[in-house]
């Protein structure tokens, strides 16, 4: 369903990566790299995990907003 979908190709496979939570967040990099730091680069207030980014962030909240 999420391919038949009538938008550009980024945000279909932007909406896979949610799906299949393989987002590359600072926190999903850091599980390979050793000395990678976790925390947002945005806000700097929690690690950058999937629900951070989402949801969490207070700048990634702002463009959100206004995407809407
Ligand atoms: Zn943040």
């Amino acid at each position: 369903m999420l391919w038949k979908l009538q938008t550009l190709p980024k945000i279909r496979i932007f909406c896979w990566r949610i799906g299949h939570d393989i987002l590359p967040t600072c926190e999903k990099i850091s599980t390979i790299g050793r000395d990678f730091n976790s925390d947002c680069p945005r806000c700097g207030r929690d690690k950058e995990t999937l629900i951070h980014v989402l949801k969490d962030c207070p700048k990634a909240r702002a463009c959100w907003c206004m995407g809407v």
